[in-house]
């Protein structure tokens, strides 16, 4: 039996699946069907099959930038049986190697872009190593059965303790999680929305890459996200979907801002033109979405999920929508509230708890971590909310150690075992300190060693050979000692009110 995106496909045969810029500046574009995407994912999972007849759940990292290559390699992989595990494109090496070394891949595909680094972790931890500029063969064997139930996709995610955290979905979780967006946003087979998401993270693979290719939609992907790219390719008023978080509809905001009028007009109307645009991944301003709704006409769709539990919340596709709030339960996503004492009272706060379909199958490798995660077979996501006129409000999260940056989940403890590792630092605190474009700003308290002083370009530029850029901290701040508890805690929020008097 072949998956059943893979069984969706082949109906969907010549209709185009992804359209990519292409040409010298990008000027004209190339595109691909579903028959492409087919044929060429056929002929990567026979390279990686080699001479084995299922790849039996190995993991299969794979660092390509946006486009065919990068969706034909993900469905290679998983017709060939394997785990596919996205690497992130703007990841330094250190990011780049917990990843294949935590999920334990045994191959790594990369882009002739990320030959050099990735090359040498293959060589140093003795893996196979493909580059998607090798010649594909032209005899496909036959392709395993995959059952729905196996695992098929790793994707890490900052948590409260540690390193990372491999949130492994079932090819059957996907489905649930792609199937209820479908069945809510009424995706269909003339849909066409733009890609400008990272594709290592839920929102960019899953809300828009999966579900356009699952209902036979058009996918027009971008290499990156660049304002007036976004803003030229709306203008050609052919878009129906467009997805993304709160800190790029600031920027789309700003360049808007920053057009003549007559422009200002064009773009309006290719908004316009289309038929959904949605928020989430993180808080939408309630101003963002008023100024969103003067230049587009839209009133953006606010969603709420989460990478272990696919989406849970969502404002309606058709009824009235409320700024501030994201909804009600998704299509078979049970959702509960939960306080100390159990289920919280009609209208009071409390955690919010899911049960779905589409829920993870498990931490990779951390049984403690994965049993710690449910109570009663229910996720506990961390986050506080409160239903009002039956709409759910997220009031903020469990853990003030886990920020969101422009839509990234980044954790606080992470950053700081990082930045104790600078000859400099003695001591530090990271905060995320609240901010109209990025949601919260990742900031450091430092208390450095005698005598030392550290400039923000110098300390950023250190920092970027290890962590990703959307971690560094954006502001430091060096203080005498960090503000403690009686027990010698940190106390952060004293630290994010240094940030906002300083
Ligand atoms: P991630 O797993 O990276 O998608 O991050 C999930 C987290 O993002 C959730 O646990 C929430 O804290 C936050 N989040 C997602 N959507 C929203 C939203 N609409 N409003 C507020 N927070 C959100």
């Amino acid at each position: 039996m072949n998956l059943p995106l893979i069984t969706r496909a082949i109906e969907y045969d010549e209709k185009i699946a992804i359209i990519v810029p292409s040409g010298a500046n990008a000027t004209t574009v190339e595109a691909f069907t579903y028959k492409d995407l087919l044929h060429t994912s056929s002929q990567i999972a026979t390279c990686l099959l080699q001479d084995a007849e299922d790849l039996q759940e190995q993991r299969v990292a794979y660092i390509i930038p946006p486009g065919f290559e990068y969706v034909a390699t993900q469905w290679g992989i998983w017709r060939a049986g394997g785990i596919a595990v996205p690497l992130c494109i703007s990841h330094p090496r250190p990011e780049l190697e917990y990843v294949i070394i935590n999920s334990g891949a045994s191959i790594i595909v990369a882009h002739p872009n990320y030959e050099d680094i990735l090359r040498r972790i293959a060589t140093e931890h003795n893996l196979r190593f493909i580059l998607t500029s090798e010649t594909l063969p032209n005899h496909i064997v036959p392709l395993p059965n995959i059952d729905i139930n196996r695992r098929a996709l790793i994707l890490y995610t900052s948590g409260t303790t540690g390193k990372p955290k491999g949130v492994v979905t079932t090819h059957q979780n996907i489905q649930a999680q792609v199937t209820s967006l479908i069945t809510a946003w009424e995706w269909n087979k003339s849909d066409r929305i733009l890609h400008i998401l990272p594709l290592h993270h839920i929102h960019g693979i899953i809300n828009v890459l999966t579900c356009a290719l699952w209902a036979g939609a058009e996918c027009h992907m971008l290499s990156f996200f660049d304002a007036q790219t976004v803003w030229n390719r709306i203008c050609e008023g052919d878009l129906t979907l467009f997805m993304a978080v709160p800190t790029i509809y600031v920027k789309l905001i700003a360049a808007w801002e920053n057009e003549s009028s007559e422009r200002q007009k064009i773009m309006s109307a290719g908004c316009a033109k289309m038929r959904l645009m949605v928020s989430g991944s993180a808080a939408l301003p309630v101003q963002v979405l008023e100024k969103w709704q003067t230049i587009s006409s839209h009133f953006l769709l606010e969603r709420y999920g989460m990478t272990e539990i696919g989406m849970a919340l969502s404002n309606p596709l058709h009824g009235q929508r409320y700024s501030g709030y994201v909804g009600q339960p998704l299509p078979r996503v049970e959702v509960r509230l939960v306080d100390e004492t159990g289920l919280s009272p009609l209208g009071a706060p409390g955690e919010i708890q899911v049960k779905s379909p589409g829920v993870f199958l498990e931490y990779w490798q951390n049984p403690q971590a994965t049993a710690k995660a449910f109570q009663d077979g229910w996720f506990c996501t961390g986050d506080f909310a409160v239903v009002e006129n039956g709409n759910y409000r997220i009031l903020g999260r469990m853990s003030v150690d886990i920020i969101k940056t422009g839509g990234y989940k980044v954790s606080a403890l992470e950053i700081e075992e990082v930045l104790r590792s600078h000859p400099d630092i003695q001591e530090c605190a990271v905060v995320g300190v609240a901010d109209l474009e990025w949601g919260e700003r990742v900031c450091a308290a430092l208390v450095l060693q005698p005598q030392r002083q550290l400039t923000l370009e110098s300390f950023r530029s250190w920092a970027k050979e290890l962590l990703a850029v959307y971690k560094i901290p954006s502001r430091i701040l060096t203080v005498e000692e960090l503000p403690r508890n009686a027990m010698g805690k940190v106390i952060k929020p004293t630290v994010v009110e240094l940030f906002q008097s300083s």
